[in-house]
């Protein structure tokens, strides 16, 4: 029996971890199909506190881990494909194994959305993709598309600079919807061209099966046009991941976990930290500031202590 199991890996997990570790409570954490979180594919963090020059995603992450880890967290790769709550405990399945804990902190945060449309499954990885920073180094003075208006779709267009000869920006209304100075940034960039109120209603590979253009419809004037891109960005934001706890923890319609006060799930001794519950705030130090919530609350149920 697990006294704490952690489910999640990016910055409320491991926030979590570093509390729960450092109440000697040995958590396991359970890092899931995108260790690291949301955070592993991002590019420069500039609104962390106490990084007053930024700091890079990837390595935020890894210096939180090494964080949880000097204190005695531990760490296994598996996913969770089970969750059942048992009277006074929780069962989990990791892969293939059960495992048993008394308390749970749920922090699987929110997986990329896409468009569904026909093609998309096969053309991922040959020319569709929703991370700039894994795969934008590929794009070499080649035209480049990122559909969103939100700031991940302005970072992803901003990095992707570095590398496409143009980056069109594919937004379904005529403004965009990030942050005032990324929003500018985009703005004022040479290689970046916004294209407004126009949506992709079609995916044009070649005939190898790599992208090759996108069809676009303008969603005032209706004119369809096909424009010529090597790859396509998808950042049109994340849906939570909760498909193991639908039906046995609450969520709202969207699927995004209850949380009745803080970081306290309806069930006892489960907890909920991070994007899984927050359709809200999105940051990586509100993310952080639940995982530490979630952590206090766990060891004081583990104490026989009231909540908050
Ligand atoms: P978001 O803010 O929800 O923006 C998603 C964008 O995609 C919106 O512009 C939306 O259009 C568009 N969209 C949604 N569904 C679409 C569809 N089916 N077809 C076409 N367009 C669609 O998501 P996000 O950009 O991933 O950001 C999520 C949160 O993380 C935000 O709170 C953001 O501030 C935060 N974030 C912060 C940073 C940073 O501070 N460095 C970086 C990345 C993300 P509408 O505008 O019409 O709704």
């Amino acid at each position: 029996m697990e006294k704490v199991i952690i489910v999640g890996s990016g910055c409320a997990g491991l926030t979590a971890a570093i509390y729960a570790a450092r109440a000697n409570l040995k958590p396991l954490v359970l890092e899931g199909r995108q260790p690291g979180g949301q955070l592993s594919t991002t590019t420069m963090v500039e609104n962390f506190p106490g990084f007053a020059d930024g700091i890079d995603g990837p390595q935020l992450i890894m210096n939180m881990h090494a964080q949880a880890e000097r204190f005695g967290a531990r760490f296994s790769y598996s996913e969770v494909t089970g969750f059942e709550p048992a009277g006074n405990h929780i069962r989990l399945k990791a892969d293939d194994e059960w495992l048993e804990t008394q308390a749970l902190i749920i922090a699987s945060g929110a997986a990329a959305r896409w468009l569904g449309l026909e093609n998309e499954e096969k053309l991922v990885g040959h020319g569709l993709t929703s991370c700039a920073t894994c795969d934008g180094a590929f794009y070499r003075n080649v035209p480049v598309c990122v559909i969103g208006g939100g700031d991940s779709a302005a970072e992803e267009a901003i990095f992707l600079t570095r590398f496409a000869s143009k980056v069109y920006l594919i937004h379904r209304r005529d403004k965009l919807r990030a942050s005032k100075i990324m929003a500018d940034r985009v703005l004022a960039h040479e290689k970046i061209e916004p294209i407004w109120n126009t949506v992709v209603t079609k995916y044009v590979p070649d005939e190898k099966g790599e992208m090759a253009a996108v069809m676009l419809r303008n969603i005032e004037s209706h004119e369809e046009r096909e424009l010529e891109v090597a790859c396509v960005f998808v950042a049109i934001g994340h849906d939570p991941n909760t498909q193991v706890f639908s039906g046995k923890l609450e969520t709202d319609p969207d699927g995004y976990l209850l949380v009745r006060h803080l970081a306290e799930s309806k069930h006892p001794g489960v907890f909920i930290a991070g994007d899984v519950a927050d359709r809200v705030y999105k940051q990586a130090i509100t993310a952080a500031g639940s995982g530490c919530a979630a952590a206090i609350e766990a060891e004081k149920y583990l104490s026989g202590l009231p909540p908050a």
